[in-house]
């Protein structure tokens, strides 16, 4: 099963933080992309529900930040 690492886009700084979770998905991406994107019209799996919500630390600003928006948060894959 596909493994992937979550990146998050900084609402603090404008850069992209790994949220430091890994998931395997058996329907994600073949290369980066946004989860909004992945599932538009789609459910979202449960592994990908359970993170929605979870802070990130900017490790510019060294502060934690949640990103709502499915478009700027990103599925790599390992
Ligand atoms: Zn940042």
């Amino acid at each position: 099963m596909p493994q992937y690492e979550i990146h998050v886009l900084c609402s603090e700084c404008g850069a992209e933080h790994p949220m430091r979770v890994r998931l395997h998905l058996d329907d994600g991406p073949a290369e980066k992309r946004s989860i909004g994107e992945t599932y538009k019209g789609k459910t979202q799996p449960p592994q990908l529900l359970a993170i929605g919500g979870h802070k990130t630390l900017c490790l510019k600003t060294g502060r934690m930040f949640v990103q709502e928006d499915d478009e700027h948060i990103f599925l790599v894959p390992r």
